[in-house]
């Protein structure tokens, strides 16, 4: 079969199929089983991929299960990504430094977790040529999705990290992560000091607004209202994904800057954890045009 100029594969789901799949609550507008199952398909792998709406009190029970299955793995996403770092028998580096896991891989029993939101993110920067290593690069956020990027940034090699966040206490606790555990200087600064957070913009290589602002319905927030502080010669980056295109955005691209959209790294924390369970490469541009309209 041929589909949007892709050769597609059509695999039966038969006794060898592996079950991959997605836990945590709520699940049903997550677009993980659509990319993921577009993938098996275009591969032509025995593998399917499955939502399960699990409540944070019966993730215990259901890892258990998944487990007694021999399940292949699974993502996890909020609010579990924290509880289940105490389920799995091992974590990766990042995910042990972040202590979240968002990726189950199950060899015969075994269950490693890890963060691929970092790893995806920082894939995506690779994949758009948009070079970190030994730059400083400004955060914006220290919630969830901003924390596996700033350790997995650190780890690929960021000289210095400048962290700004609506509350200041968690922005210095997560440079004091990164300052414990990786060779990056990180500060923590609150986002209401807009006046450093203009001055951290002079030498940075690459902005990243990892808090909720411009995120539907706020589309009309952002992390700076002044597109005058971004250089063009620096990138932009904006974890938010809805709308594709955000205040922030706009802003950079107005002022020549490359721009980074959140899908980008949707899509890569996707494809490593499909090589994780699959070993091999997610087929990420069909992906990207099938699931999200996008070239990459
Ligand atoms: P989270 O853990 O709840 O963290 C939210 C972050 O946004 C915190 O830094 C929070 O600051 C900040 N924030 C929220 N409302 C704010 C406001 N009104 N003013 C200033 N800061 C505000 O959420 P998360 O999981 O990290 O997600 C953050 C964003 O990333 C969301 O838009 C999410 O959709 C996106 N995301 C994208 C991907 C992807 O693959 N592209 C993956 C995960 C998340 P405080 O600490 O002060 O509350």
């Amino acid at each position: 079969m041929i589909l949007n100029g892709q050769r597609k594969t059509d695999v039966e789901i038969d006794a060898k199929t592996r079950l991959t799949g997605l836990l945590g609550s709520p699940v049903a507008h997550s677009l993980s089983p659509v990319m993921h199952n577009t993938a098996f398909q275009c591969l032509g792998i025995p593998y399917c991929y499955m939502a399960f709406d699990v409540p944070e009190r019966a993730l215990k029970t259901a890892v258990n299960g998944l487990k007694s299955l021999n399940a292949r793995g699974w993502n996890v996403t909020m609010p579990d990504k924290t509880a289940m770092c105490a389920l799995v028998d091992q974590c990766s580096p990042a995910a042990a430094i972040i202590g979240a896991v968002n990726t189950v891989v199950n060899e015969s029993g075994i269950l490693t977790g890890h963060m691929t939101d970092g790893s995806g993110f920082m894939k995506m920067l690779k994949e758009n040529r948009v070079a970190v290593a030994g730059e400083t690069v400004v955060l914006c956020g220290a919630g969830g999705a901003a924390r596996a990027v700033a350790v997995q940034a650190a780890l690929d090699g960021v000289k210095k990290l400048m962290i700004f966040n609506r509350s200041e206490s968690k922005a210095a606790a997560l440079a004091d992560t990164v300052n414990r555990n990786t060779p990056c200087r990180a500060e923590a600064y609150a986002l209401a000091d807009q006046k450093t957070l203009q001055t951290s913009l002079l030498d940075a290589a690459l902005l990243i607004n990892g808090t909720k602002l411009g995120m539907a319905p706020e589309t009309e927030t952002s992390i700076i209202d002044t597109p005058q502080w971004l250089r063009p010669d620096m990138a932009v980056a904006d974890l938010v994904y809805h709308p594709r295109e955000t205040r922030l955005l706009k802003m950079a691209r107005s002022r020549g800057c490359q721009t980074l959209g959140g899908l980008g790294m949707l899509l890569f924390q996707g494809a490593q954890a499909f090589e994780l369970w699959t070993g091999r490469a997610m087929p990420v541009s069909v992906v990207a045009k099938q699931v999200f309209h996008m070239e990459v």
